[in-house]
């Protein structure tokens, strides 16, 4: 069984609408419900203005059964939830002896005079299981009314946050019974288009309910978020696994890594794993690659560090690459890369070396275009590789993409060590 609710949150605060703060709250009790199963349908954020507050009501009414407020039920004139709700669904005020009790503990605690309005906050719509708020005054509280659930939470997320997790949820646990999960998993993949990835398993987002599949794309990466529901964990784990495993079937060779990582992430774990250094040579990325590792806290245990070499002369003099190359080559190519990468491997006596050579634009550079990439690799008791690439984009969007590229195309060889 699960929790058979059409839910949504309205969040009621004026300064979510004038974009002082984003409504977080929403998503925390979003993200908290959906573990419990609950359907999740819309998000409204309101003003603390009666009349749109009821307009939101009412149209809420219509379309779910399981309406979460947040925010307004403090004491001040502007917080209208609860007086607002009361009225539309006919149902009295009442002051809720253990929350009154509480209010005038804080104040006898805090030596301070309780204002009339501070007595508000103790009131609960009639008839409410009541969320204690162990941080705040206000309590919280939950309602049934011809078949509508309401749920009034209060505004401040350090005094909601601890009323969904240890009041809110095992409420409605108990009320409407065992739980359906929801577990989302991510899968990464980088060097194929979000169109490409789209068109080769088509046929396979179409019919798949459970997991859904939804594709995302976001800086020269797609991910999948495949999410499934079951009551039983096993078999949610199972339903993720079958779909990854018809996924990865026509696009592993793309994926890279799951949920929150990132190609520098997983090329950091893949070098620690193997227990191999690194070093780099970067030209017309600046820096770029090596920024990406060392963000990363802990790699000087084996990323020995870098050579910007952004003119010929370092290239030659710092690198070693020889003078032939350049001038037969130039520093846009694949024999460059190549030498750049053995170079830095030797010079910084690592087990890789990795370099970044090309035409950053916007103007051409040694008759190459703009976005005209050459990345090298050298692996111990490998054959040293070069890759070529031609990017589009602005000058800034290139020499990023090119970074990643390096991460990813590494990462693909250290696979196969
Ligand atoms: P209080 O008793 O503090 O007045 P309240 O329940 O009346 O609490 P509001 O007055 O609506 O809540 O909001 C109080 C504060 O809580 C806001 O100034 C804001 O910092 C935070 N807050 C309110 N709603 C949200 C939201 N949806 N997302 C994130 N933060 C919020
Ligand atoms: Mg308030």
């Amino acid at each position: 069984m699960k929790i058979e609710k059409n839910a949504e949150i309205i969040a009621v605060g004026s300064e979510l609408l004038l974009g002082q703060i984003a409504n977080t709250n929403a998503q925390f009790i979003s993200k908290q419900l959906a573990e419990i199963g609950v359907n999740m349908f819309y998000h409204t954020v309101v003003g603390d203005n009666v009349s749109r507050l009821k307009q939101v009501i009412k149209t809420a009414q219509e379309r779910s059964d399981f309406l979460i407020f947040t925010g307004g039920l403090g004491p001040t004139k502007d917080d209208l939830t609860k007086e607002t709700i009361a009225e539309i669904i006919g149902r009295p005020l009442v002051i809720n002896d253990e929350a009154m009790a509480s209010i005038e503990r804080y104040f006898a605690k805090t030596n301070r005079m309780m204002s009339p309005n501070n007595r508000k906050q103790a009131l609960v719509l009639e008839g409410s299981d009541v969320l204690v708020n162990r941080f705040g005054m206000a309590p919280g509280m939950l309602l049934e009314s011809n078949g509508c659930f309401y749920m009034l939470l209060p505004g401040p997320p350090s005094e909601m946050k601890p009323m969904v997790e240890q009041e809110a949820i095992p409420l409605l646990l108990e009320k409407f019974g065992h739980n359906e999960k929801i577990v989302s998993k991510v899968l990464r993949f980088f060097g194929i288009g979000e169109s490409q990835l789209e068109t080769d398993l088509e046929d396979i987002i179409d019919s798949q309910t459970n997991p859904t599949i939804a594709p995302l794309a976001a800086d020269g990466e797609v991910t999948l978020r495949l999410t499934a529901k079951h009551a039983d964990q096993d078999e949610t784990k199972r339903l993720l696994e079958e779909a990854e495993a018809k996924i990865m079937d026509r696009v592993g060779e793309y994926f890279y890594g799951y949920d929150d990582t990132s190609l520098v992430g997983e090329l950091v774990k893949a070098c620690r794993e193997k227990g191999l250094s690194l070093s780099a040579a970067e030209s017309f990325t600046g820096g770029l690659f090596s920024e990406g590792i060392t963000n990363i806290s802990g790699v000087s245990s084996f990323f020995k560090g870098s050579v910007v070499c952004y003119t010929n002369e370092m290239k030659n003099s710092v690198v070693g690459v020889s003078e032939q190359t350049l001038r037969h080559h130039g520093a846009v190519s694949a024999e460059c890369a190549k030498e750049l990468a053995a170079g830095i491997k030797s010079v910084s006596g690592s087990d890789i070396g990795i370099s970044f050579t090309g035409v950053a634009g916007p103007d051409s550079q040694e008759g190459h275009p703009p976005g005209k990439v050459f990345i090298g690799i050298a692996i111990t008791g490998k054959q040293v590789l070069s890759f070529e690439f031609i990017f589009a984009g602005t000058r800034s969007g290139i020499r990023k993409r090119s970074a990643k590229y390096g991460s990813y195309l590494l990462l693909k060889e250290l696979e196969n060590e």
